[in-house]
């Protein structure tokens, strides 16, 4: 033992083993021989664990899934020659795979090299785990390893940082979440990429708050659980040739999902493509929408412009019906309102619903709620009635809110305000149109005034009015008032101005002028 340190050498293996380890490397796997035994003692004196396997193809594959599954890089150790050879196949499939895998392996001695190489390892671990995953390879001439070198001359750079995340921009998020919510079948595909870059809680909450169907590639299996109510993988053909929009994360359009070509797929189908890999954006087929990041925050960022888009009738129906009590009476008048509405609000008493009927009759809603419930005053108090209406409808007898307030009926009128018949303009879109033209000339005849506060014509007359646009909003103002039993109040709920019904198979049933 030299006792003044600075006379302390170490060996070349030594330096090796201690670089790896200074880069966060845990698992060794090889097939070792000259000049490559030294490097795997010395990894295991330093705790790296070295697991000598019979082919270095094989040891390459364990490396590689050591890569997928821990996001830092598995080293596999060869010799050169045919070791390297065998790995080859290994080193192959990592990279197909998008998985880091740092190959190590001895060659021949050096002629006029320098020490410099063992600065290749933080490159190598970088090149590995930033942006695209995939294998590396450093070669260590064999002189090295048994070079022996002063301790002091030796400098180790630190760990290489974990990869920066990306994320996508915001123009393309936005445009991403309109899609989906105008998406009639949508559908979500989870691959292995999603996987690797542990998006499992965020995907988890989008599939949930967007109600997404999701299918699993074969290793995207399990980052939502494969009993989630939402998964389609049983009828997987069908998710892939019905879908209108489809999500992939971290998936790509290979032989695995049919190249994204009819006739597997729709030829309109719209693609998402989410991946960190620019030169992935666009194989095959032309995206809708490319979202260029990580896909954890990509997921992110979706959830949280999903969130602020205007809700669409299913999500208004589904909250209205959460809250609904199962005795209540249900008015319910308009186009779309009226459709979707009887789909998912659900009746469980004889003649508790009330609608446009047989004439197709818009102008119907408030007199009917007038009469139920004078009828539910008079038979069974505390039984509710609640109206639900089209911006459109509503207007056809809006001014028996005055009625209403007058008897003092505890009804609670719903507007679900699209701006339109059937469809309206935004805000936005209708400030344009009168920037260029009078709106008698070049408004849709199907648009109405954009946000138009009906709650306003029930808090002229003294009833509680509501404007709400938010999911919470609405439970919040539903909450309050089916507590309050004295009052009548409307509840104006603004919806997407284009949201319209899902996709149906009878095509000639709902052209219907309702
Ligand atoms: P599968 O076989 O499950 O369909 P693929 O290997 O075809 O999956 O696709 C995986 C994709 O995931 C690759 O294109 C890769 O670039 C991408 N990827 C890997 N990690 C990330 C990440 N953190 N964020 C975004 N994309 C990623
Ligand atoms: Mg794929």
């Amino acid at each position: 033992e030299p006792s003044d340190r600075s006379e302390e050498q170490v060996s070349g293996a030594k330096v090796i083993a201690q670089a790896l380890k200074t880069q966060g490397v845990e698992y060794m796997f090889g097939v070792v021989g000259i000049p490559v035994i030294e490097i795997a003692v010395a990894a295991q004196e330093l705790g790296i664990r070295y697991i000598g396997m019979r082919n270095e193809q094989a040891a390459c594959y364990a490396a590689s899934a050591i890569g997928y599954l821990t996001g830092r890089p598995g080293v596999c150790l060869v010799v050169s020659g045919p070791g390297l050879i065998h790995a080859l196949g290994g080193m192959a499939n990592a990279n197909m795979n998008c998985w880091p895998l740092l190959v190590i392996g001895g060659s021949s001695e050096r002629n006029q090299e320098t020490m410099g190489a063992f600065q290749e390892f933080p490159q190598a671990v970088r090149s590995n785990i930033y942006g695209r995953p995939g294998a590396c390879y450093v070669d260590i001439p064999a002189d090295f390893v048994n070079l022996l070198v002063n301790v002091n001359s030796i400098k180790y750079t630190e760990c290489c940082m974990s990869p920066p995340v990306s994320m996508a921009e915001t123009p393309a998020v936005s445009m991403a979440a309109s899609v989906i919510r105008n998406a009639k079948q949508p559908l979500l595909i989870i691959g292995k990429g999603a996987a690797y870059a542990h998006a499992e809680e965020n995907i988890r909450k989008l599939v949930e708050q967007c109600k997404l169907p999701f299918l699993p590639t074969p290793m995207g299996k399990g980052v939502v659980p494969d009993n989630h109510p939402n998964c389609v993988g049983a009828a997987r053909s069908r998710a892939l040739q019905f879908a209108d929009v489809i999500v992939l994360f971290g998936a790509r359009l290979n032989w695995i999902l049919h190249f994204g070509l009819p006739p597997r797929y729709r030829p309109d189908v719209k693609f998402i493509q989410v991946d960190i890999c620019a030169e992935e954006l666009g194989n095959n087929v032309r995206p809708a929408v490319t979202l260029l990041g990580d896909i954890n925050a990509v997921t992110k960022q979706e959830l949280a412009s999903t969130k602020s888009l205007p809700m669409n009738y299913y999500t208004v129906f589904y909250h209205v019906q959460e809250q609904l009590p199962r005795d209540c009476f249900i008015v319910s008048e308009g186009a779309n309102t009226m459709d979707i509405g009887r789909t998912v609000l659900q009746n469980y008493l004889p003649r508790h619903r009330l609608d446009a009927g047989t004439f197709g009759t818009m102008g119907i809603g408030l007199g009917f709620a007038i009469a139920a419930a004078i009828l539910a005053k008079d038979r069974s108090p505390g039984q509710r009635v609640i109206c639900v209406e089209g911006d459109s409808a509503f207007g056809f007898s809006g001014m028996e809110v005055e009625t209403i307030c007058r008897y003092n009926l505890p009804i609670i009128i719903l507007v679900v305000n699209n701006n339109g018949i059937y469809q309206g303009f935004d805000k936005d879109s209708w400030k344009e149109m009168l920037k260029s033209q009078d709106a008698t000339i070049a408004s849709p005849p199907v648009c109405l005034l954009p946000n138009s506060h009906y709650e306003q014509v029930i808090t002229a007359f003294g009833g509680k009015g509501y404007f709400v646009q938010t999911p919470e909003e609405l439970q919040e103002s539903l909450r309050q008032t089916l507590a309050d039993t004295t009052k009548p109040s409307l509840i104006n709920i603004m919806i997407e101005p284009q949201a319209t019904r899902k996709a149906q198979d009878f095509h000639w049933l709902t052209r219907s002028n309702m």
